[in-house]
């Protein structure tokens, strides 16, 4: 059998790994590039394999950049079955159709660009201008999608099992384990893909699955040579800037994922109004549709919390409620920010700033120093998040300078992902690894994650390469 990579391979985004063995051909995950707006719409536009002979995919958990380009497979011919678990499908449905929403505003975007430039110089830019797919591409992939229970082995074909586990990383994620009869040489093998790998004692979410044995591991590294602040730390952390802010009569604004991140969020200060460590009082706003009616599906998957939040839905106590807590519904209400006095906290999307409802509030509130802005989830290159985390002094959004003059907070322990004492706790306590192969990282994370996995284990380290095809 054999493995390549055409996406997340020396980079965190657009996972999408083949696998193929006994004539068939597996994909696991079919995620979106994302990143800065124009470089991830050219390189969503092509598969570099056919679509059309891909018997199925596995999908890890409904994060656009593992799933964000299922409706485009389909659309390209995409005949087979794709397994997720029930959470995944039912955020699969809220997330692609907003994708879909995107890819459409994008196009315009850049339509309405080249217009512009054609005007200015003459010259055409070779964008494509069409949308890679559309809503009804979206909802038609939905058909295509199949359940699969957690911890039940489930026969895939002939000679290969299929068992989801869970990854502690967002609602619904897991791992998935591969048990196959390779008939190329006679042997049973079992691979492990860890999709995105969460952390111990994440909110919300159960741990991560622990995995006795396996031949090959196919393994996230996105935090493969830096250790977060622990978990513990994140909650008083997000009340000390919150108080602060407060003092100073500013806003925080926290840009940030609508799905897994914004509940992490909202829990997160429910507790600390609980705890009486915030004032009870203070307006909280969630800026994002998209985000409102991912929460709402969180409230109808309670089998996937922890004991913790279990709990407190027994005792008739929403987590995701707090009494303060403002969606906006529409446009209109999104405006009527702009002119919001006094201290407040607004949520709002895109995580890394480059769309969304975020880059006017960053606009409008950028330039008091009074205010904060909250990094609470990665920023990936060449994105606004990541120039604001960078410290740039200036920064443009639609196409005008504004000086950073509030205050830039990280709040590390919000992270989704393990660090890099869970990646060599998890890849050390797996016995009989003979290549274990490394994507979703940049080469800083996953190069010195691989230095390391040569001191504690037997097996080879791969970092996996574009269109590097890896004989198992
Ligand atoms: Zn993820």
């Amino acid at each position: 059998m054999k493995i390549t990579s055409y996406g997340a391979a020396l980079e965190v985004t657009g996972s999408q790994h083949l696998l193929e063995v006994n004539g068939k051909k597996i994909l696991l995950d079919c995620g979106l590039f994302q990143g800065h707006r124009k470089i991830a719409f050219e390189k969503n536009q092509d598969f570099l394999y056919d679509p059309a002979s891909i018997d199925a995919v596995l999908l890890s958990h409904a994060h656009i950049d593992h799933t964000g380009r299922v409706p485009y497979l389909v659309k390209k011919g995409f005949k087979g079955v794709i397994y997720s678990t029930e959470a995944t499908r039912n955020l699969c449905r809220l997330m692609l159709l907003d994708s879909a929403y995107i890819q459409e505003q994008d196009a315009k975007y850049f339509a309405r660009r080249k217009t512009k430039q054609k005007g200015q110089s003459g010259n055409v830019a070779s964008l494509e201008m069409e949308p890679i797919y559309d809503t009804a591409d979206a909802e038609r992939s939905l058909e295509f999608f199949k359940d699969v229970p957690y911890d039940k082995a489930y026969k895939l074909f002939e000679g290969i099992e299929i068992t989801f586990v869970e990854a502690g990383h967002v609602l619904g994620s897991s791992m998935i384990q591969l048990d196959i009869f390779d008939q190329e040489d006679n042997k049973q093998k079992r691979l492990i893909y860890t999709g995105d790998m969460g952390r111990d004692r994440l909110p919300i979410i159960n741990d991560p699955h622990n995995f006795d044995e396996a031949d090959y591991l196919i393994c996230e590294s996105t935090y493969g040579n830096r250790n977060h602040a622990p978990i513990e730390e994140g909650i008083p952390e997000l009340g000390r800037v919150i108080n602060r802010t407060v003092k100073r009569g500013g806003k925080v604004i926290i840009p940030s994922f609508a799905f897994e991140r914004t509940q992490e969020l909202i829990y997160s200060i429910h507790i600390l109004i609980d705890q009486g460590k915030i004032p009870k009082n203070l307006p909280i706003f969630v800026d994002s549709p998209l985000a409102t009616n991912i929460t709402d599906l969180f409230k109808q998957h309670i089998e996937l919390y922890d004991e913790n939040v279990r709990e407190n839905f027994r005792l008739g106590h929403n987590p995701f409620d707090p009494s303060q807590l403002k969606h906006t519904n529409n446009v209109e209400e999104s405006k009527q920010l702009n002119f919001f006095i006094g201290p407040c906290i607004i949520i709002s999307s895109s995580g890394m700033c480059e769309a969304g409802r975020i880059r006017h509030h960053l606009k409008n509130n950028i330039e008091d120093p009074k205010n904060t802005i909250a990094v609470v989830g990665y920023m990936a290159e060449n994105t606004l998040g990541r120039r604001i985390v960078d410290g740039d002094e200036f920064i443009k959004i639609y196409d005008q300078m504004y000086k950073v003059n509030a205050e830039v907070i990280i709040l590390e322990s919000f992270s989704a992902h393990a660090d890099k004492d869970d990646l060599d706790e998890f890849v050390g306590s797996i016995k009989g690894l003979k290549k274990i192969m490394l994507v979703h990282g940049e080469p800083t994370q996953s190069e010195a994650f691989a230095e390391r996995i040569k001191t504690y284990s037997k097996a080879e380290p791969i970092i996996m390469e574009p269109e590097v095809t890896i004989n198992l």
